[in-house]
C-alpha cells in the first residue's frame, strides 16, 4: 500500500523502511528473520550500509554487526582503520560502482555471518558482501532480505549456487 513503483524497476519505500522507519516493523522483521535462522548460532550480521537495519532488523538475530563502509574505490574512509576486506558492488538504483569495506578486526574464522538487506534485486550486492565474508575466512550462514524483487534474476542466481 505504502510502496511507491518509480521508472527502472524501482520500488520507492522511504516512508516506512529507507527513511521515515517504522519501528514496530523493523521489530517484526527482525523477529522473523531470528525466527528463520533459529539454531544457526549467528554471531553476526553485515550490511553494506550500515544504518538500515542494524538495530531493528537483523540486528536481533545476532550480537554483534558489521556495517560495511561504502566508497569509490579512490577514497577508502579514514575511520576504517588497520587493513580492510574490499569488495566491489555495482548499485541497481545508482548504476554506479562503489567498494564496500570491512576491517579485518571484526570478521574472522569462526565468525558466522548472516547477510542482510532491504532489497534484493539482480543480487550484485549481496555477491558483494559474500564475497568479503569469504575472503575472511568466517562463514556465512545465509541471507536475510526485506524485499525481494521476484521478477528479477539475483534470488534465482544465488539459490543455485546454493546460498540460503
Ligand atoms: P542488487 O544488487 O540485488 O541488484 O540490488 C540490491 C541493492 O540495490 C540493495 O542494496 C538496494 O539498496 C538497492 N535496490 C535494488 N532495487 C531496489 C528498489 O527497487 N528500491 C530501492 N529502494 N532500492 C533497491
Amino acid at each position: 500500500k505504502d510502496g511507491k513503483v518509480k521508472e527502472g524497476n524501482v520500488l520507492k519505500v522511504d516512508s516506512f523502511l529507507n527513511h521515515q522507519m517504522d519501528i514496530r516493523l523493523l521489530d517484526e522483521i527482525g523477529k522473523e528473520f531470528r525466527r528463520r535462522f533459529a539454531g544457526e548460532k549467528i554471531n553476526k550480521t553485515f550490511d553494506h550500509r550500515g544504518i538500515r537495519h542494524r538495530h531493528r532488523g537483523g540486528g536481533s538475530a545476532a550480537h554483534l554487526t558489521i556495517a560495511g563502509g561504502l566508497c569509490k574505490k579512490e577514497q577508502v574512509p579514514k575511520n576504517l582503520d588497520g587493513e580492510l576486506y574490499t569488495a566491489q558492488v555495482t548499485s541497481f538504483t545508482r548504476g554506479t560502482t562503489f567498494d564496500v569495506q570491512v576491517s579485518k578486526k571484526y570478521l574472522q574464522p569462526g565468525d558466522r555471518v548472516l547477510i542482510i538487506d532491504d532489497f534484493l534485486a539482480k543480487g550484485q550486492a549481496l555477491l558483494g558482501l559474500l564475497d568479503i565474508v569469504a575472503q575472511s575466512g568466517a562463514e556465512a550462514v545465509g541471507c536475510g532480505i526485506v524485499i525481494e524483487k521476484g521478477f528479477q534474476e539475483g534470488g534465482k542466481m544465488l539459490r543455485e549456487r546454493g546460498v540460503r
